[in-house]
């Protein structure tokens, strides 16, 4: 059964560059992805992670707050993710997204999912917007939830056909992945005329490495000496170099 919960803000202050305010119609993620660093942020077991509750009013309290808040960015799901299969049916983003094309305000959404394709008409009538796709491996099924990498990627072309700017985030990258594979998804992207690519790395919080290591009994040893070693900056500048003069490549940590 689907919890339903009621809540006082739609708009959060954002500290993500690029981005004035954060919007999440759920707490929780269907998608489930291991690397999944949000349910530590809010102290929530990763089992309740995988059980979303629906933020039943937020499209009430979204009203109520674009007539108030200062017009600005918002970044559609950040904390969560907007187009999980939930959203099929409860169409709360959705919602939302209609109330902020009616005032004026821009977007950028991150989804795992090609079920933002649902809202491209919508999408298209903003002035500013931006629609991202998290594509980390076209391999490793266990790495991540979500639509099957490739769909996820014919979606975000449709995107890029209808001149809306377009980004994958290429992130985190499984601590493990060969140069050739690294090669193998670059040029994938290019060829999805996306305007950009961010990378990013694993982050280390609470309750992580047990779960890569229930998830990766024999692979542990090595993802861990990677992740102490250098993997990441190394996959930059091979990400960077396979892209110089083809695509901007955008590194989201420091
Ligand atoms: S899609 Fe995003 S919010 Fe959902 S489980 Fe994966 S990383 Fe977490």
């Amino acid at each position: 059964m689907i919890m339903k919960v009621y809540c006082k803000t739609a708009l959060s202050k954002s500290k993500i560059p690029g981005i004035d305010y954060s919007l999440n119609p759920y707490i929780g993620c269907q998608h489930a992805c291991i690397y999944c660093y949000v349910p530590s942020m809010f102290n929530i077991d990763f089992n309740e992670w995988k059980k979303p509750k629906v933020k039943k009013n937020i499209p009430n309290v979204l009203m109520k707050e674009l007539r108030k808040k200062k017009r600005g960015i918002v970044g559609i799901s950040t904390s969560t993710d907007a187009y999980q299969p939930l959203e099929l049916k409860y169409e709360i983003t959705r919602k939302c997204l209609n109330l902020l094309l009616k005032h004026g305000w821009s977007i950028d959404i991150l989804t795992k999912s090609k079920n933002v394709l649902r809202d491209l008409q919508i999408i298209k009538k903003f002035d500013s917007a931006k629609v991202g796709i998290t594509i980390t491996t076209f391999s490793n099924e266990k790495w991540e939830g979500g639509s099957k990498a490739e769909e996820r990627l014919e979606a975000i072309k449709k995107f890029a056909n209808e001149e809306i700017f377009t980004y994958i985030f290429f992130g985190p990258i499984f601590p493990l992945m060969s140069d050739e594979e690294i090669e193998y998804c670059i040029e994938e992207f290019i060829s999805s005329n996306v305007d950009a690519i961010v990378m990013d790395k694993l982050h280390l919080k609470k309750g992580l490495l047990n779960r890569l290591k229930n998830t990766y009994p024999d692979e542990f040893n090595e993802m861990k000496k990677a992740l102490l070693g250098n993997f990441y900056e190394r996959a930059f500048k091979k990400v960077f170099e396979i892209a110089r003069g083809r695509i901007k490549v955008i590194k989201a940590w420091d």
